[in-house]
């Protein structure tokens, strides 16, 4: 065994006991997800991936989404459109929080729903599978294979999505959303859809961290310019409201998912994911948090640790 994939076994040995947390209850699916699965996968520059434990396990990729669909928007309207929507600072509430600025109803930033119904409202298309289409298509540039939805959770999201609906509404009162909530709403539904396996997210990561091109397909993703925004969102947004206590402990910017995945950046090191599907009460995955936290500690990853 290569020493990398040696290590990666390792933390996930170090983990593997701790049974701590609940899956997330609020649909079937994810309620249903065997508790037991356990996943870590790491990304070079260039473009070796290592990968343990249940690396082909796939699962939905939830608020893991925002980023990549936070990286269209970019793509397409720039930082300033995207920006006047959308704030950037860390709300300090939980993800579904009905948090809006008083005047303007901006959304405290993209990787709370309320955001990132906001961005996903950005993505252009005649109707919800265009406006789809485009997301998985980039997600899946992201990822370097073609990824699809799974439609039982796409599905149960929508039967349950009342409060996402409400979220939607109130932004397109403040104008946040043009068009219709009906269509942004359901988009959002489906890009929380995507099926994924923690190699594809650590591609994703690892894309995100060599500057918007994917280091295996060596494709250039997004700019270097919109994958930067994107991380630096990630650093200070990603955690749900323990998104500043993460940047004090672990120090890489992350973005968790109600699935149980978590995906990390080490700009022009690597990308990283972990996959466990029982959650703290913040909502992040208890043992893929811990994975990168060891890997960040172990390593000396933090950001701003002087080297
Ligand atoms: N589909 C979920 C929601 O919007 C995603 C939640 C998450 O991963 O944080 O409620």
């Amino acid at each position: 065994m290569d020493p990398i994939t040696a290590m990666l076994e390792k933390v996930l040995a170090e983990v593997a006991s701790d049974g701590s947390g609940e899956t997330a209850a609020y649909i079937p699916e994810l309620a249903e997800a065997d508790p037991d699965l356990l996943a870590f996968g790491l990304v070079g520059p260039r473009g070796r991936v290592f990968t343990a434990g249940d690396e082909s396990a796939p699962f939905t990729i939830q608020s893991m989404s925002k980023p990549f669909v936070l990286a269209l928007a970019l793509e397409l309207h720039g930082r300033d459109e995207v920006f006047r929507r959308v704030g950037a600072e860390p709300s300090g509430e939980p993800f579904n929080a009905i948090s809006l600025e008083a005047r303007t109803g901006r959304p405290a930033n993209p990787m709370v729903n309320a955001g990132a119904i906001a961005t996903t409202a950005l993505i252009p298309g005649a109707d919800v599978d265009e406006r789809t289409g485009r997301i998985v298509g980039m997600m899946s540039k992201f990822a370097g294979r073609s990824l699809w939805i799974d439609e039982a959770v796409y599905a149960s999201e929508s039967a349950t999505g009342d409060r996402n609906r409400a979220l939607a509404h109130l932004l397109k009162s403040y104008e946040i959303i043009q068009g219709s909530v009906t269509d942004a709403v359901e988009t959002y539904f489906r890009q929380c859809s995507v099926l994924v396996t923690v190699r594809d997210l650590a591609v994703m990561a690892a894309t995100l961290a060599f500057g918007g091109r994917n280091p295996v397909t060596r494709d250039q993703v997004v700019s270097e310019r919109v994958a930067r925004d994107v991380t630096s969102i990630m650093a200070s947004c990603g955690m749900y409201d323990f998104s500043g206590e993460w940047m004090l402990r672990v120090g890489l910017p992350a973005k968790s998912g109600v699935s149980g995945g978590v995906i990390a950046v080490a700009p022009s090191q690597f990308g990283v994911a972990a996959f466990s599907p029982r959650l703290d009460p913040h909502g992040n995955s208890v043992r893929a948090s811990r994975i990168v936290e060891i890997l960040s500690d172990r390593f000396g990853m933090h950001l701003l640790e002087p080297h």
